[in-house]
């Protein structure tokens, strides 16, 4: 499980997150939910370690990571901008990840097609990121932070770029990879309708604090205050 314990985070004298208390079941696809400016990527990027927390404790599992670089915890994270390697394939794009890992070329190959496969990106792996659509390179994306078996898979609005047609599309596929792979996703929308379809735990966040957290049929029923009802937009 990830466990955040009294987490804060400030820049000049400023908490822009606070009073964070939270526990991420092993497994579960718990979304952050909240309007923007509200602390999701700041959280978020404390968990990945690419922010340090003012305060508080982050565990990941039975390490507390407060003091280990992104590179030494547990965890893989896709971006809103999903900055790909233009001049790579997407097979390097995808086993890049693995290369400074110094997995060997036959076991990186293993992984890279296993990846593909469910990502369904096989027919595509000696392709350049420009020749693909939208979702596929949305989906190397993924692989690429796939392939490194991560505990925890941190994701902050990756859909945000695609139409809509697609992103409907890939919240299923998103939410299918999820129970294929059993691993723990943390992911980040402002998107009611995202968060309610596709998680099975919901924080809701306004102004850098925890609102509610619950699962998405409890909170539509119970929302914790009136902030939570209307954002969820619950019936009164
Ligand atoms: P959005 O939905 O727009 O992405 P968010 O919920 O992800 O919003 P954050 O990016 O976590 O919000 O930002 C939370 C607050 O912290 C904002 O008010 C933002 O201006 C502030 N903030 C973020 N990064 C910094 C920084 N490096 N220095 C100062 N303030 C920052
Ligand atoms: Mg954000």
């Amino acid at each position: 499980q990830v466990l955040l314990k009294q987490v804060e985070k400030t820049y000049d004298k400023q908490a822009v997150v606070k009073e964070l208390q939270l526990t991420i079941p092993d497994g579960s696809f718990t979304v952050l939910l909240g309007p923007s400016g509200c602390g999701k990527s700041t959280t978020l990027r404390m968990i990945a370690g690419l922010e340090s927390a003012t305060k508080g404790e982050i565990w990941i599992g039975n390490t507390r990571v407060n003091e280990l670089p992104p590179g030494k915890r547990d965890i893989a994270m896709v971006f809103q901008n999903y900055a790909l390697y233009p001049t790579m394939s997407v097979y390097n794009n995808i086993a890049f990840g693995l290369r400074n890992r110094g997995v060997s070329r036959t076991e990186t190959k293993k992984l890279v097609y296993e990846i593909a496969e469910i990502v369904q990106l096989t027919p595509y792996l000696d392709r350049k990121p420009s020749q693909l659509s939208g979702g596929q390179r949305q989906r190397v994306a993924l692989a690429r932070a796939m392939v490194k078996k991560p505990q925890v898979f941190l994701m902050d609005e990756p859909l945000s770029n695609l139409d809509a047609k697609l992103r409907n599309q890939m919240r299923t596929e998103l939410t299918d990879l999820h129970k294929q792979l059993g691993t723990t996703f943390i992911y980040v929308t402002h998107d009611q309708v995202e968060a309610m379809t596709m998680g099975d735990q919901i924080v809701v966040m306004n102004n850098g604090q925890i609102q509610q957290v619950a699962s998405p049929l409890d909170m539509y029923r119970d929302p914790a205050n009136l902030f939570v009802a209307q954002f969820i937009g619950s019936p009164p």
